[in-house]
């Protein structure tokens, strides 16, 4: 075994979610030569991008992160070439029934990144009528909403072949190949190799562990939430906005005839072993009794679990490994890679092309903020 794959990439991407097929995508776009992407599935965007909540919300506390948001959003409202209709409902209610909360949104949603809309009791019993919580505030951002997933992977995946990326599936990482202290490749499951001047860990909640064995010390933490849509039922509105609860947290939006719902879980997980947990189920169906009124207290259609992988600070993780040459990431997207995604990818393929000096958010991104240091046992 360990046969050598004869082509040496430029630049090799491990990982097919949405982290890694933007970075492709603009990789692609920017004429880069070389670009392999490797994923472990047999299909792109099969784990965490496949289990969001699809949500596109542009109001974020992480000033990063939102600003990645903010930016990315343009492309959801008028996709680029090649996407087809990525944002086909549109409307989110963003509240909060606690002081703190309250006081906290109030000033976010106000500030000149945003300037929503604040709703009274009457304007937001119209658009969401099936809200029973009374919140201290409310607000309406009318062009936030709901994406269409599939597109946005296929659109990234069909604009990086197009752009001259090799995409490769089935094919997972077990480890990284290292020559004279550099990292030069991945080691493939089937024992083949896969040499690379540059790899990049666009693993999600596995990113942290590849690297790790390659000696990072870049510390990325999995977290597990569930999402569970009710079965469809009569009386609930398709057009009805995404509802989101920024204090006793809860979010509901309109899903294939019932309701998609979180009470927003996060709590550590082994990637390797997430199953959904039934307390979870009953969890939601209880923020449901309280937050809903007339729908959305049904039986389950759908009840899963994925991963958000987050980071110390909430701030993504794009750029290099400080300690380990040769290795970069584009991981730690947390609950909103989708959002952030078109800026995100774009970030990453100016990092990886030398061309990230001029751009604003690398520096916040970097990941050496993440590495946890071995305490030096000399200092006593
Ligand atoms: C319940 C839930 C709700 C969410 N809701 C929203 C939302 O409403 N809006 C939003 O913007 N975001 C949301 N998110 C966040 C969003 O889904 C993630 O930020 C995003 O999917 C992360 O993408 P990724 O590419 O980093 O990770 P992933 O999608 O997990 O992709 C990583 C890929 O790497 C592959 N891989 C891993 N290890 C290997 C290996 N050894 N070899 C080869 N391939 C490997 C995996 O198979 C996988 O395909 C939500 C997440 C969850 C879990």
């Amino acid at each position: 075994m360990g046969s050598a794959h004869h082509t040496t990439s430029s630049i090799l991407i491990v990982g097919g979610g949405i982290a890694g097929l933007a970075t492709a995508y603009h990789l692609g776009r920017a004429g880069a030569r070389d670009v392999h992407l490797v994923e472990g599935h047999a299909e792109l965007a099969g784990a965490a991008s496949a289990r969001s909540a699809a949500i596109l919300r542009t109001v974020i506390e992480e000033p990063t992160t939102a600003a990645l948001a903010r930016r990315s959003k343009p492309h959801f409202l008028s996709p680029p070439e090649g996407f087809g209709t990525l944002l086909p409902r549109r409307g989110l209610v963003l509240m909060a029934n606690w002081k703190e909360a309250a006081e906290e949104l109030a000033r976010l949603c106000t500030s000149p990144d945003y300037q929503l809309e604040p709703l009274d009791p009457a304007r937001l019993k119209a658009l969401a009528p099936h809200i029973a919580t009374q919140p201290l505030v409310a607000f309406y951002s009318p062009d936030d909403g709901v994406i269409d997933v599939a597109e946005l992977v296929r659109g990234f995946a069909a604009g990086a072949r197009a752009g001259g990326v090799h995409i490769e599936t089935g094919a997972r990482v077990v480890g990284l190949r290292k020559a004279g202290g550099r990292v030069v490749g991945v080691q493939l499951e089937d024992g083949s190799e896969r040499r690379a001047e540059r790899v990049v860990l666009a693993a999600g909640a596995w990113a942290a562990r590849l690297a790790r064995e390659a000696g990072s010390g870049i510390e990325l933490q999995p977290t597990r939430r569930h999402l569970l849509v009710t079965e469809p039922e009569p009386g609930l509105d398709p057009d009805w906005p995404v509802v989101w609860n920024g204090g006793d947290t809860f979010y509901s939006r309109p899903e294939g005839g019932g309701l998609m719902l979180s009470v927003c879980d996060e709590v550590h997980a082994d990637p390797d072993l997430v199953e959904p947990l039934p307390e979870l189920a009953r969890a939601i169906a209880e923020g449901a009794a309280r937050h809903l009124v007339g729908v959305g207290t049904g039986p389950a259609a759908r009840f899963w679990v994925g991963l958000r992988t987050l980071t110390a600070d909430d701030r993504f993780a794009v750029g290099d490994d400080p300690d380990v040459p040769g290795l970069s990431f584009a991981a730690g997207l947390g609950g909103h890679g989708m959002s952030t995604s078109f800026e995100t990818g774009r970030l990453a393929a100016a990092h990886l092309l030398g061309k990230g000096a001029a751009e604003d958010l690398l520096p916040a991104l970097d990941p050496a903020r993440l590495v946890r240091r071995k305490r030096d046992p000399s200092r006593g």
